[in-house]
């Protein structure tokens, strides 16, 4: 029996990277997975592959987070392709990562209009559903950064905390419906996300392998393990599983010093 077999999932951001590994691994445990992303392109082309890979109802959805409408229509599109949403992923996120005194007010709505207003947006659409049905899991994408503090990574880890209290607010909210809010925090994950940060060093190649170093597993992440265990949050096999957040990180964080 595959873990997902039946469940509608929505998957924001799942044109690329961490979301399209999410998208994929649920495809392949039997969900109808919808991709909600700003780059309806890259989703499409995702959204083949995975149908081709894994014979699954995949559907891709032009989606900009920051937008309640548009993650609204979203959600209206999977229930109408799949049926009920079982399961949320917000995923898209950005990094923005500055001087917090030389920082632009732009800078800081950028940032926290994607990492945090995008995750109460894929919250707010889904949750009523979810709570009439009772029964729903959403997974937000923290970081570590919702919990460790980098020097210059401004304001990206304030709007990531942020993402810890609503899904813990969110988690006890409606744990009555049996609607249950996690988090995953991942740790370094080779991601466009993570080559783009690389590249904008003096030194691409030695922040690569300073990166490398700092990891207790001597290796960063790949997407597909930060996928298995949005698979298990949204499965039947963590009922009781709730307002928390699991890392996935290598060990990173609880390393004090080599
Ligand atoms: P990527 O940049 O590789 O992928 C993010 C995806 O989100 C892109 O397809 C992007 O589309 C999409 N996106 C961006 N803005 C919006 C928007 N407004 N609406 C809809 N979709 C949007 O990132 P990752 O896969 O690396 O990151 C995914 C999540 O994981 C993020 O929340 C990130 O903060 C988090 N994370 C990543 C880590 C890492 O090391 N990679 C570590 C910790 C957390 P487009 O191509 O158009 O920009």
């Amino acid at each position: 029996m595959k873990r997902l077999a039946g469940k509608v999932a929505l998957v924001t951001g799942a044109g690329r990277g961490i979301g399209a590994a999410i998208a994929h691994a649920f495809a392949r445990e039997g969900a109808a997975v919808v991709l909600a992303e700003l780059d309806i392109d890259t989703a499409q082309q995702t959204a083949e592959h995975i149908k081709a890979q894994t014979g699954a109802r995949v559907l891709a959805v032009h989606t900009d987070v920051t937008q309640s409408a548009s993650v609204q229509h979203a959600v209206s599109e999977a229930e109408r392709a799949f049926g009920a949403l079982d399961v949320l992923v917000n995923n898209a996120g950005i990094n923005v990562f500055c001087d917090p005194l030389t920082m632009t007010d732009e800078d800081w709505r950028r940032c926290f209009a994607v990492d945090l207003d995008g995750v109460w947006n894929g919250c707010r659409a889904a949750l009523p559903g979810m709570v009439e049905r009772g029964a729903g899991s959403i997974v937000n994408i923290a970081s570590t950064h919702s919990f460790k503090i980098i020097p210059g990574c401004f304001p990206y880890p304030v709007a990531k905390h942020g993402v810890i209290g609503l899904t813990r607010a969110l988690g006890i909210e409606y744990a009555p419906r049996n609607v249950r809010v996690n988090a995953i925090a991942p740790g370094y994950i080779e991601t466009q996300l993570t080559h783009d940060w690389w590249n904008e060093q003096a030194d691409p190649a030695a922040a690569q392998q300073a990166t490398l170093a700092l990891q207790p597993m001597k290796r960063i992440g790949r997407p597909e393990e930060v996928a298995m265990t949005a698979v298990f949050l949204a499965s039947d096999e963590a009922p009781f599983i709730n307002a928390t957040c699991i890392t996935v990180d290598g060990g990173r964080s609880a390393l004090y010093h080599d």
